[in-house]
This record gives structure tokens, C-alpha cells and sequence, in this order.
């Protein structure tokens, strides 16, 4: 198989955008999914985010709708002819940005609609007529039920990451928006795992499927370095930092399980001198999306998020993911860390446990993952506290503590990084004891705005999906989710 776009025989205006992205060969799903879309199957695919699948169903979508391609002003020339139906809307945005470049030099539109924000913009864009339009499924039953949003003329459909929809309970969604579009229609469904309920929903809407499987949803990258540490939760913050600092590293996901632990790590590693952002509940969509750009931007070095939260985003060369929290579900753990080591680069991944349900949640990663787990002990550079000052803002820390982390953080990037690929580890550092904050002792305020600092940009987090845990909730949808019903 073929694995250079040249061969694909794409039309010129979608083979330039290619080439200005600086793609060159496929990827081993797109080379095995793009000629099986052009030729009009369907497809059943497990491929997770950051394996290129985006444009596996993008181009070949886009090409065989170039027929349709019209410069008329007319709404009317301009029906939605393909559906691209995904979880969360920071994935939503992020497929409809990579679908907008590959589409730049055609006249096929595209939106996206998702929920959180004013209807209206939407509505707007729905109503001049896009021929690809990618959506979140709750708030495409809003446009469809006001009557903005007609699908009789679909002709493909696409249902990224299906096994997380249905995880949160978009089911009932899908099969309504399902119903409004014609018989005859391409489906390409994409999925991390493909579950009995991922093959139930094939089985009801896709025909004849082909299967293209380019990674085993249960494997880690090779590439990750992963180690698991125990560490009492009290210490985690501590090991963390004292992490980042001898590896050098220059940016990180933090992973928690809950929105109350995330706001409140991000607000403490924040205090330490790290720069940080929140991705969860309590924010609005638009701050969000800029506390994610200013993440990609390399403004901010840590990302404290929940699942939903991070779930798909494109991140890529993210040196480090951190679990605070190991994951409730076994899955979550491969998709966290798959936020490191893309692309055959090196990735570190650590994960903190300490004690309670965390030995039978890293059994369940042991076992899902097929590889043996050793939890290793932290070794802190320095157990003896030092006199501590107070840092003129409303708490004490330890002499000297938030200077330390930042210090590597704070040097240029391209010392960072050189220290990190020569396995610095960093100059000698006297930990101190982790500062207890009476903020900590306070309930969670969600929504107060003077009780949340601007650097908390948030997301919505999820519920984890299966019952292993009677920290899990029941399957909402994700609407729900994004009002108050992260777990706190
Ligand atoms: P995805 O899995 O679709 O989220 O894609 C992950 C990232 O890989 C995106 O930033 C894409 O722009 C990039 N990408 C997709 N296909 C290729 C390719 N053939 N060569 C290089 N980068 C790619």
C-alpha cells in the first residue's frame, strides 16, 4: 500500500492544502482508510486521536464532494451534504478548524455548531448553506428542531470517537439525528475500542462495513516512558513539582478525576510559580478555547484537566502527562498518556497512587495494558522544611519553594529542552514540605467569580464511564455534564 499523498490522486485544490500542511506520507490510517472512503464503503474504524484519522475521513469526504462545488450565493446550492458528529465541542472545534484548512482552496463550506454558546452565529452560518457541517449531537437536535439545520441531503456521515458518545449518553441523540438522514449515505464510524455496544450501533447504521483497526485501542505507545509512583495524596504535589523539575520538563497534561481537584490543584501549582490552566466546568466556552491556545502557544506549562476535558484535543509533542488521579476507568489511562510520545517522539508519563481503590484501578491498567506495573517509591530530594515566607499574596509557603519549579520553566525553551534530551537532572534542589492553605480547608465554590482566578480557563469533565467505581455516576449527557455534574 501506498503511503505518499502524491499517489492518491487527490484533486489539485485538496492535494495543495495537503501539501501546505507539510503532510508527505500517510499515515497508516489514512492510507488504509482514504482509498476504502473514496471508493464509497463504509468504514468501522479504531484509530485514536493524534493517528491523523481527521484527515483519513476528511480528504476523501471532501473529494468525492467536490462535485457539488458551486460559487452560488444561494443557501439553496448549499445543502448539508455531509455530518461529522463528535463528543465534546473542543473536539468538534478542532475537527471543523482541520476540516475549514483542508477544504481552503475549494468552495465547499463548513461550520460547526456545539453547545454552550449563543445560537444565533450558528444559525446564521446554518442558514447561508455549508456543505460540511460538524457538530456536537445535542445542540444539532436544537438547530434541526428550529428548524436551521436540514439533513435530507446527507450524504456521509461520520461518528468520531463513538464509543465516548455513547459513554456519556448520546445515544438516544444519535439514533434520533440518525433517523432525519437518508438510507443511502456513506457511514464511517470511529471509535478507540470497538465494544459489543460500538458493534450494536454499527450493525443498526452501517452496511457492510470495512474494518480498519491501526492500533490496538489497548496499547501504549513504545515510546512512553511510563512509571508509577506511591506517594500519599499529600505529597503529590510536592513529587510532582520535584518531577518536572529534575526532567526538565517544558509542558504537561495533569490529569485529576474530579472538577473540585482540578480546580484546586491548578490554583495551587499556580501558587508554587508553574504556570497553569484549568480545564473544566465552571468557564465559558470562549474561555476555554483561549486557555487551551495559550497551552498550545507554550504560555502555559501545565494543563490540569479532567477527561472530557482533554479528551481528543490536538496537543501534540506534550513532553510529560501527569495521572494526580489514577483514571477510574482503565481506558482513560491509555488516553491520557496518549497525549505524549505522538509521532515516534519520547514521552514520559507518571502516574501517583496512594493507597485506598488506587491498587485495584492500577490492577485494572496492568491488565488492559498487558504489561507489569512497579510501583516505585518517590525519593525527595530533601525531607527538611525551611523557614517559610510569607509571598505577599494570601498564604505561606516554604522559603524558596515557588522559585524552584519555575526556575527550569522560566529558562528559555530551547535550554529546556536540551537539558531534558541530555537527561539533566536540573541542579541540586532542598524540597520543603508542602505549605497547607486554608483555602484548601474551605467547601468548593463553583461559579463565585471573585473564588476563581483568571488563569482558571475551564472545560467540562466527564463522569467515567463504567461501573468499576462508586465514585462513578450514572450516563449523562454531555449538556448535562457541562452544568454541574462533574464529579466533585
Ligand atoms: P488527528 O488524529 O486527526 O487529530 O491528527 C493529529 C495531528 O496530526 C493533526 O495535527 C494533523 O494536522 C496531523 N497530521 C495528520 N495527518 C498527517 C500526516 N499525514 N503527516 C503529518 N501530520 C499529520
Amino acid at each position: 500500500m501506498t503511503s505518499s499523498f502524491s499517489n492518491l490522486m487527490l484533486a489539485e485544490p485538496l492535494a495543495r492544502a495537503v501539501a501546505e500542511m507539510g503532510y508527505e506520507t500517510m499515515t497508516p490510517i489514512q492510507a488504509q482508510a482514504i482509498p476504502v472512503v473514496l471508493s464509497g464503503q463504509d468504514v468501522m474504524g479504531a484509530a485514536q486521536t493524534g493517528t491523523g484519522k481527521t484527515a483519513a475521513f476528511s480528504l476523501p469526504l471532501l473529494q468525492r464532494m467536490l462535485k457539488h462545488e458551486n460559487a452560488s450565493t444561494s443557501p439553496a446550492r448549499h445543502p448539508v451534504r455531509a455530518l461529522v458528529l463528535l463528543p465534546t465541542r473542543e473536539l468538534a472545534d478542532q475537527v471543523a478548524q482541520q476540516i475549514k484548512l483542508y477544504a481552503k482552496y475549494t468552495n465547499l463550506r463548513s461550520t460547526v455548531v456545539f453547545g454552550g454558546i449563543d445560537m444565533k452565529p450558528q444559525t446564521l452560518e446554518l442558514k447561508k448553506g455549508v456543505e460540511v457541517l460538524v457538530a456536537t449531537p445535542g445542540r444539532l437536535l436544537d438547530h434541526i428542531e428550529a428548524k436551521n439545520a436540514v439533513l435530507n441531503q446527507v450524504e456521509y456521515v461520520v461518528l468520531d470517537e463513538a464509543d465516548r458518545m455513547l459513554d456519556i449518553g448520546f445515544l438516544p441523540d444519535l439514533q434520533r439525528i440518525l433517523s432525519y438522514l437518508p438510507k443511502q449515505r456513506t457511514t464511517l464510524l470511529f471509535s478507540a475500542t470497538f465494544s459489543p455496544e460500538i458493534k450494536r450501533l454499527a450493525g443498526s447504521y452501517l452496511q457492510n462495513p470495512v474494518t480498519i483497526e491501526v492500533a490496538r485501542p489497548n496499547e501504549t505507545a513504545s515510546t512512553v516512558e511510563q512509571h508509577f509512583y506511591s506517594v500519599a495524596d499529600d505529597d503529590k504535589r510536592r513529587a510532582l513539582r520535584q518531577i518536572v523539575r529534575q526532567r526538565g520538563i517544558t509542558q504537561a497534561f495533569v490529569f485529576v478525576n474530579s472538577k473540585l481537584g482540578c480546580a484546586r490543584l491548578a490554583r495551587s501549582l499556580e501558587r508554587d510559580g508553574l504556570r497553569t490552566s484549568a480545564l473544566h466546568g465552571d468557564k465559558s466556552q470562549d474561555e476555554r478555547l483561549k486557555s487551551l491556545a495559550a497551552f498550545k502557544a507554550g504560555e502555559v506549562d501545565l494543563l490540569v484537566c479532567t477527561d472530557v476535558a482533554a479528551r481528543g484535543l490536538d496537543i501534540k509533542d506534550v513532553p510529560a502527562v501527569f495521572n494526580f488521579d489514577i483514571p477510574f476507568n482503565a481506558e482513560d489511562y491509555v488516553h491520557r498518556i496518549g497525549r505524549t510520545g505522538r509521532a515516534g517522539a519520547s514521552g514520559l508519563a507518571v502516574s501517583f497512587a496512594s493507597g485506598g481503590n488506587d491498587a485495584r484501578l492500577v490492577a485494572d491498567i496492568e491488565k488492559l495494558i498487558k504489561k507489569k506495573i512497579e510501583l516505585e517509591p518517590v525519593e525527595f530530594e530533601e525531607d527538611r522544611p525551611r523557614g517559610r515566607i510569607n509571598d505577599g499574596r494570601r498564604h505561606w509557603r516554604e522559603e524558596g519553594e515557588a522559585g524552584d519549579a519555575r526556575d527550569v520553566l522560566d529558562q528559555p525553551r530551547e535550554r529546556r529542552d536540551a537539558d531534558a534530551r541530555r537527561g539533566s537532572g536540573g541542579r541540586p534542589h532542598r524540597a520543603p514540605a508542602a505549605p497547607r492553605d486554608p483555602f484548601f480547608d474551605k467547601p468548593y465554590e463553583p461559579g463565585q467569580p471573585d473564588a476563581t482566578p483568571a488563569w482558571e480557563a475551564a472545560a467540562k469533565a466527564t463522569t467515567p464511564g463504567r461501573g468499576i467505581s462508586s465514585n462513578i455516576k450514572s450516563k449523562r449527557k454531555v449538556a448535562a455534564l457541562f452544568k454541574s455534574a462533574e464529579p466533585s
